[in-house]
């Protein structure tokens, strides 16, 4: 058969193959990037779906409008207003398929055949696929613990003069990064001086397990920076908080942007699933969401910091890691000192003969893949799972 040929840009990814050897007995497995399903609530969702059907059941099963289900904008411009975003109205945002679909969507409705895309480095994979299926010639920016590194980012808008530049500043995927306060400020400060839409992905904000949230969003910062929300796409997620099968995400951005992002999803689903949207509407008025991410942040926290302690314990001169302040992910490199194995992809392999899976790092990377770094995620295991998990990875270097 002869497929369109933008397809020649992307491959299948060599996590996917990793993934079919996750079905052996008794894996523990840190490679997945999937929040707990034991810790959904359930309860709460299944009265917020039956509200849904008894009080609309012509919203919840009807055909809705593009944009998203009234009632479900209103209360995501209120999550979002919640969390510093000032004077957000529903009306700026639309309601996406999961914060996956807005990423497609700005990759159809803004990236051509050779156009470039300034991505972090690493960054989330989906994203790096998903652009170049669009034909993008994505650029890779480095980072460090505090986010991506600014001043390089400056040169490379310079020389490139991307169409936009995707960022992950808040617990990236698969960094574990937090974008320091003074670099979001900067970040949008180029976004003005160069006049470069900035893309923030946001499903892991809520997800931080200190005393105090982390620094706003850029979305919420932007009213500190005159002019940058006119630069800005936001995009963010119930799927890590509250549920991933929901698939309900949603799209911040200027208007005549937005117009046109909307214009492509009437082609490509119509509208998100009206019961989903329905019951996510219910679910954010009910009033529950507080407690249910206070709980997620705490199980996550305790995870976290098992998996640090077992980590420095276990692996402490043969990896190097930072000890991540939300998210799900830890991101280590392997010193390889002392004849020790230094490829990431290698020691995936000798991994799961060790019964312990995760992700190696190269694929996350669009240039210049680090290849002795990994992907921890510690969401689906728990404490005792971590800890065993750890020693086998130790057993496995
Ligand atoms: N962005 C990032 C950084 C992610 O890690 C994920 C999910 N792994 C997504 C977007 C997509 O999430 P969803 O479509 O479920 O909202």
């Amino acid at each position: 058969m002869t497929f369109a040929p933008r397809l020649d840009n992307v491959e299948t990814s060599a996590i996917r193959e990793l993934f079919k050897l996750l079905g052996k007995p008794g894996i523990i497995s840190f490679a997945g990037g999937f929040p707990d399903s034991a810790m959904f609530d359930v309860e709460g969702l299944r009265e917020a779906s039956q509200k849904a059907l008894a009080e609309e059941p012509g919203g919840a099963l009807q055909y809705g409008a593009t944009e998203g289900y009234e009632p479900l904008r209103t209360q995501l411009a209120a999550f979002e207003r919640s969390k510093g975003v000032d004077g957000l109205e529903p009306q700026q945002l639309i309601v996406t398929t999961g914060s996956q679909q807005a990423l497609d969507l700005l990759g159809k409705t803004l990236v051509g055949e050779g156009d470039k895309v300034i991505v972090e480095g690493p960054t989330f994979l989906a994203t790096i696929q998903c652009f170049r299926l669009y034909g993008a010639d994505v650029q890779s920016c480095p980072i460090d613990a505090h986010g991506v590194d600014v001043d390089r980012l400056e040169a490379m808008i310079r020389e490139h003069k991307p169409r936009f530049v995707y960022l992950i500043p808040t617990f990236g995927n698969p960094s574990g990064a937090l974008l320091s306060l003074e670099r979001r400020k900067r970040v949008l400060e180029l976004a003005v001086k160069y006049q470069t839409l900035i893309v923030e992905d946001d499903p892991y904000g809520d997800l931080y397990f200190t005393q105090e949230p982390p620094p706003p969003s850029l979305l919420a910062l932007s009213k500190d920076v005159p002019g940058s929300r006119e630069y800005l796409a936001h995009c963010g997620s119930l799927s890590k908080v509250l549920s991933p099968g929901l698939r309900v995400g949603w799209l911040v951005a200027p208007p005549e942007l937005l117009a046109k992002a909307t214009m492509c999803k009437q082609f490509s689903d119509a509208h998100t699933s009206t019961f989903a949207q329905a019951t996510a509407a219910q679910y954010l008025k009910s009033g529950r969401m507080p407690s249910t991410l206070a709980n997620v942040r705490k199980v996550y926290a305790e995870r976290a910091a098992a998996m640090g302690e077992a980590l420095s314990r276990e692996l402490g001169d043969a990896v190097t890691f930072t000890q991540p302040q939300g998210g799900l992910f830890f991101w280590a490199r392997l010193r390889g000192v002392g004849g020790k194995i230094s490829d990431a992809g290698e020691f995936a392999k000798r991994a799961i003969e060790n019964g312990v899976a995760f992700v190696p790092g190269a694929p996350f990377f669009a240039k210049d893949p680090d290849r002795s770094a990994f992907r921890l995620s510690f969401a689906t295991a728990d404490v005792g799972k971590i800890e065993e998990g750890i020693v086998r990875l130790a057993r496995a270097i």
